[in-house]
């Protein structure tokens, strides 16, 4: 599917032609307006023999009877629409967006009489069909049959009684759905395509939201003693980057918070070498770069009223007669060495002196970094939750209820000092992998050593940020996780 949507608000629509979309809930009749369209009431006719029951995002397609004004009428069921949480809203949104073929025009009821359907409601919905409409067919020469069709934009009504309030919101609703389709598209980029620089150069684009950008190269990343982050990228021919992201929304004097990303814009494992099977799937080991670039483009295009930094570190791991050895020794910008025992736990080589430089620089409130990090975190929990590593209870608690509302949903796992001194080294201050065992929490643990007292969270989001379980939002193989949840976390904790 290929499919532009063009969403307005209103609070009546003149329909001729084209399709109607109707919500309804086991425990609410047909929404207001839905007579205009279905002024036979087929549907009543219809539902019983069709077996539609109303039950959450089933469906019910009609061809519309000869006295509507519209040629089709979906019904889309919306379960007990008085308990829909805000993320059930986004679902309903995108399975509505799923039945939209083949037409120029959409009217979309939503006003079930006995419901509280707000402008929040609305404006949700409509980012569920943003988020639903996304795919990456950049490098497809040959088109779908329907797709000449409906390259123009759709254009779509919801009709809702709060249709100026609802017009206000979905300006937030376009700014998230930007950033996360902007993750997305990066996670999905080839990795001949997305180098270090390729990808400075996307997150450089943000500057016209407002976001300064400042983007450190190779010699200057040496002269702070990035020693970690650039024995990772010795192998390549490419050379590394750090991006420093600005938004200086909030007041002057107000800490920034900040979010840190793992950018390994492709990981061969370097010389030890990952097996061939499944390799491809290491170009989008640059999502915790993604995710923070996205949450940046969010942020700064609903105007948040908050000063956030942004840094991602993108280098390239590969095997080459100059690349990293196991058993080499670097020295991190915060002074402590180590030992490479696996040059395929690079991501967190990258992540140290990034975590280092933000929170030395701008003494941030927090840092929250983002990374696929470990295969690990897959055999704890699956594609379905990322995992949480927190040194405080309060930013952890924040997090995990904003993934509850978002429904990127985080699983706290353990800290502690039993666990750290396995990554203690025989020859150098720490090692870089401390083996098979609790190999997710070993690497946090790690992170854990160069973010002092500040309040840290590091987000493991191997199984979620690619190839994670496709549903009504997301059918991408990039699912740009992270963006909506820090958007979250932002709105709801940290904006004056
Ligand atoms: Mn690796
Ligand atoms: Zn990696």
């Amino acid at each position: 599917m290929s499919v532009k949507f063009e969403i307005s608000f209103a609070k009546s629509a003149r329909l001729s032609g084209g399709l109607a979309i109707l919500l309804k809930g086991t425990d609410s009749e047909l929404p207001a307006g839905a007579e205009s369209a279905d002024p036979a009431n087929v549907f009543a006719r219809a539902a019983p023999v069709a077996g539609f029951k109303s039950k959450t995002l089933s469906a019910l397609d009609i061809i519309a009877p000869e006295a509507s004004p519209v040629d089709r009428i979906i019904v889309i069921g919306a379960g007990k629409a008085r308990d829909l949480a805000a993320h059930d809203w986004l679902r309903l949104g995108g399975s509505a967006a799923a039945k939209i073929r083949n037409v120029e025009k959409v009217a979309i009821f939503l006003d079930a009489p006995a419901i509280e359907v707000g402008a929040r409601e609305a404006a949700d919905f409509a980012l569920g069909m943003l988020l639903r409409a996304y795919s990456f067919d950049t490098y497809k020469t040959k088109k779908g049959d329907d797709d000449d069709k409906s390259r123009k934009p759709v254009k779509v009504t919801i009709v809702t009684q709060e249709a100026a309030a609802a017009k206000k919101l979905y300006a937030t609703s376009e700014a998230v759905a930007g950033g996360v389709l902007l993750a997305r598209d990066l996670v999905n980029e080839p990795p001949n395509v997305l180098g270090p620089v390729e990808f400075a150069a996307k997150a450089k684009e943000l500057e016209k939201l407002g976001v300064e950008i400042e983007i450190l190269t190779e010699r200057e990343m040496r002269r702070l003693g990035m020693a970690a982050l650039l024995g990772v990228a010795q192998g390549s021919a490419r050379p590394p980057r750090l991006v420093i992201m600005h938004w200086k929304g909030g007041k002057a004097k107000d800490k920034p918070v900040a979010f840190i990303g793992k950018g390994v814009v492709f990981d061969t494992g370097g010389i030890s070498i990952k097996p061939a099977a499944g390799m491809e799937e290491m170009k989008g080991d640059m999502g915790g770069a993604a995710a923070v670039t996205g949450l940046m483009h969010t942020l700064a295009a609903r105007q948040a009223k908050v000063n956030v930094i942004g840094v991602i570190g993108l280098v390239e791991n590969m095997p080459d007669g100059n690349a990293q050895r196991p058993g080499d020794i670097v020295t991190s910008m915060s002074g402590q060495t180590i030992e490479i025992i696996n040059t395929d736990a690079e991501g967190r080589l990258v992540l140290c002196d990034a975590l280092w430089y933000t929170n030395d620089r701008f003494k941030p409130q927090f840092m929250i970094n983002l990374a696929t990090l470990t295969g690990a975190i897959l055999v704890a929990l699956g594609n379905l939750q990322a995992g949480l590593f927190c040194n405080d209870d309060k930013l952890a608690g924040e997090l995990t209820a904003a993934g509850l509302v978002t429904d990127e949903r985080l699983w706290r796992m353990p800290l502690g000092k039993d666990y750290d001194k396995m990554i203690d080294s025989k020859f150098a201050d720490m090692k870089n992998t401390g083996g098979r065992h609790a190999g997710s929490i070993t690497a946090a643990q790690f992170l854990k050593r160069f973010v002092g007292e500040t309040p840290w969270a590091h987000l493991d989001i191997a199984g979620t940020a690619m190839g994670s379980v496709q549903d009504e939002i997301n059918q991408s193989w990039g699912s740009g996780f992270g963006v909506r949840l820090l958007d979250q976390l932002v709105r709801a904790n940290y904006e004056s």
